[in-house]
């Protein structure tokens, strides 16, 4: 296949996708909020949680978005490095941003920084944000789309910590930041913490670690549990959907971690919230699209 041709399938293929994700949330957390609803017992909790279930319905019978912030783009790519169109993503991504924005539509939300003007196409300077990983001797393309509204992009931080502090300052970081600006982001919560060595890595490993499939967990047992205690903890806190008081402030918490140097723990921290848009799309080399997550849909 020509790149033209390449890059053009791509994109359609991918603003078709970019329409699903929009409108309807993943499997897992669809069936993950109706576990949160079951814990709950007042009266308002119910009745919250209700209203989130008929506006996702109206939703994917109306064809329209399933919340008015619909972000700023994300893209988070697996690409083998023997993927043969790895030359044409960005630009198929970007022109399938512009399009999605017209065609879904989605809202005008991206601004450049320093002219603070609205684009109004959701691309401008390195947004969409994209992030590559590549996997070796591997000819697939595997792109997570995110959709990062406002109100979840907020209480994210990222902070070094001395190994002096100790892995409670890690925990006191988590729970500063959940029951903060947390309670803004449309509880309730993917956590993703990220540990490791500096701000940076750990602000990328925390939003990795949201965009995993729930009900996974950290590979090593005491990550795994961590995760456990994490969310055990913050749902102590008494914060329930919209910030309400309730007992479920997270879904799941997820961590990713890397090596650290000896002299840093690095926290960062990266929440999503209840309408958690973010779906996977995998392409083979010849361009044939399989989606996962989503049951009984096509593109
Ligand atoms: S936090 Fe999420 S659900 Fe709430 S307004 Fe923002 S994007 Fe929508």
């Amino acid at each position: 296949m020509q790149k033209e041709e390449a890059e053009k399938k791509l994109q359609e293929t991918m603003e078709k996708f970019m329409k699903l994700v929009s409108i309807r949330l993943p499997d897992d957390v669809l069936e993950k909020l109706k576990e949160c609803r079951d814990k709950e017992s007042s009266d308002m909790q119910k009745v919250i949680y209700d209203s989130y279930f008929e506006n996702l319905d109206v939703a994917i019978k109306e064809q329209r978005p399933c919340c008015q912030d619909t972000g700023l783009l994300h893209f988070y790519l697996k690409a083998g490095s023997e993927f043969p169109y790895l030359g044409v993503v960005e630009e198929a991504l970007r022109k399938a941003t512009r399009n999605a924005t017209r065609d879904i539509p989605l809202r005008q939300n991206t601004v450049n920084f320093f002219e603070e003007r609205n684009t109004k196409d959701n691309t401008g300077e390195r947004i969409p944000w994209i992030h590559w990983d590549i996997v070796p001797d591997d000819d697939h393309l595997e792109v997570c789309t995110y959709y990062a509204g406002g109100g979840c992009c907020l209480p994210g931080c990222a902070k070094v910590f001395t190994p002096f502090d100790g892995y409670g300052a890690i925990v006191k970081y988590v729970f500063d930041a959940v029951a903060g600006l947390g309670v803004n982001a449309c509880p309730p919560l993917i956590v993703g913490v990220g540990l490791g060595t500096n701000v940076e890595n750990a602000a990328v490993l925390s939003k990795i670690a949201y965009l995993r499939p729930l009900g996974t967990h950290h590979p090593n047992p005491k990550g795994a549990k961590m995760e456990r205690d994490l969310c055990d903890g913050l749902n102590r806190l008494g914060i329930g959907a919209q910030g309400l008081p309730g007992k479920v402030a997270a879904m799941e918490v997820h961590i990713e971690s890397s090596a650290r140097h000896t002299a840093t723990i690095a926290v960062g921290v990266n929440v999503a919230c209840y309408a958690h848009r973010r779906g996977f799309i995998t392409f083979d080399r010849d361009l044939k699209a399989t989606i996962r997550g989503y049951r009984g849909a096509e593109l």
